[in-house]
């Protein structure tokens, strides 16, 4: 590579090097006066650190006995949403979906309470019948005697939410059943989005004794494929004659369905509809001991094929459990959980929400040329305090 060198290029780089041996002296200059100037700061530093230490300690005081408040609150709202309080409840979620800070010592309150609750996600396109599917497995787990938490989770979309959402009056069937808790949650434009509030909202229920939770998405998209990674098990819902079978396959979500049905069984072309569908889930590799995802036919609003969905439910169910999957998954929930929230606090702490003024007054001299976006990046992320 030397001789390739042109003379002016090694010139240049004679000239680099002296020029960076001057910059370093000059740099050791400037910071040994640095250096005195620190020493005369720090003792300057440490009289105001001794003034300040017994204001500290006041305040640590306080925002001790402010957090033991909180925990004292928490604790009792979660003792009543326990205890059956559905307005509890559904103020525990209010926390969770409007990101409040008091989620913190309510979390806190339900940890020891959560991990009973069997979840169970539906995902498939809109009007294939998954709210009617819903409301049925309410009726069936409520006949066993459980109770049944239902989430409705609202799309990211401000073009479907609505509507879709008054198709739900359905399950107000079960509204007045004490036993049972119907909440639709609109995520749309939330810090964090569907993979912050949902997690938090099942931990809600869960510990609130919910025997089952039933997490209902509307709409074929990523959001359905993440939620529905949240469930210990998932049913993916078609409806005959609407191509879904070939939609569900293109939006990836054939690969998380744990068990498929084919809704309303009682229209034309329910049978193509379950060849389909056969034929692409026999298409993935599945090795020695893995689940079978088996296709169920129903028609929800006759209940025809319910309790051949149940105990399909109720065998994965068991295979979740004797084959380690549910503790796999679980975890894997928790994982993902646990970043999103550091991940979300770090955004708070360096101002890097969208719309806060650093990131913007940032982004402004970015775009204007004065600076480049890896040193902005680099400012933004010198204001995270380091960890104590
Ligand atoms: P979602 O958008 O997937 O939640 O679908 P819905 O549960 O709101 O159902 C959409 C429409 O399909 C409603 O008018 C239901 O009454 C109807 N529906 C649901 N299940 C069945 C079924 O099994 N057979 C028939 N024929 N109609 C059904």
């Amino acid at each position: 590579m030397a001789e390739l060198r042109s003379p002016s290029r090694a010139i240049s780089t004679a000239e680099a090097q002296a020029s960076t041996a001057e910059a370093r002296a000059s740099t050791a200059e400037a910071g040994a006066s640095a250096a005195e100037a620190g020493a005369s700061a720090a003792e300057a530093g440490a009289s105001a650190a001794e003034a300040g230490a017994s204001a500290a300690e006041a305040s640590t005081a306080e925002a001790r006995a402010s957090t033991a408040e909180a925990g004292a609150s928490a604790a009792e709202a979660v003792d009543r949403a326990r205890s059956g309080d559905p307005r509890a409840l559904a103020r525990l979620i209010s926390l969770v979906e409007n990101g409040s800070h008091q989620l913190r010592p309510v979390m806190k309150a339900l940890a020891r309470f959560t991990g009973q609750a069997r979840v169970v996600g539906l995902t498939g396109a809109p009007g294939v019948g998954k709210s009617t599917v819903t409301s049925a497995l309410v009726a069936a787990y409520r006949e066993r005697g459980l109770r049944v938490g239902v989430l409705a989770i609202d799309p990211t979309s401000p073009f479907s939410g609505g509507a879709l959402l008054g198709d739900r009056v359905r399950m107000q069937e079960h509204a007045t059943d004490e036993g049972v808790f119907i909440r639709s949650m609109a995520t749309r434009g939330h810090l964090g989005g569907l993979s912050w509030t949902t997690p938090q909202a099942l931990r809600v229920l869960d510990a609130a004794g919910f025997d089952v939770i039933l997490v209902e998405t509307v709409g074929v998209g990523q959001a359905e494929v993440e939620i529905a990674s949240l469930a210990d098990s998932t049913l993916v819902v078609v409806a005959p004659g609407m191509g879904d079978a070939i939609q569900a396959a293109k939006a990836g979500i054939l690969e998380i369905g744990d068990v498929f049905v084919v809704n309303k069984s009682d229209k034309p072309g329910a049978q193509e509809a379950v060849r389909d569908l056969r034929t692409m889930i026999a298409m993935a590799q599945r090795g020695e001991g893995e689940w079978k995802p088996p296709i169920v036919s129903t028609s929800a609003t006759s209940g025809e094929g319910l309790a051949d969905l149940v105990g399909r439910l109720d065998a994965h169910w068991s295979w979740l459990d004797s084959s380690g999957e549910r503790d796999r998954r679980r975890q894997t929930r928790a994982r993902e959980e646990i970043s999103v929230i550091a991940l979300t606090t770090l955004r708070q702490r360096m101002g890097g929400l969208p719309g806060d003024s650093s990131l913007d007054a940032l982004a402004a001299r970015v775009a204007a040329g004065e600076i480049d976006p890896y040193s902005a990046a680099d400012e933004l992320t010198a204001a995270i305090p380091a960890p104590d």
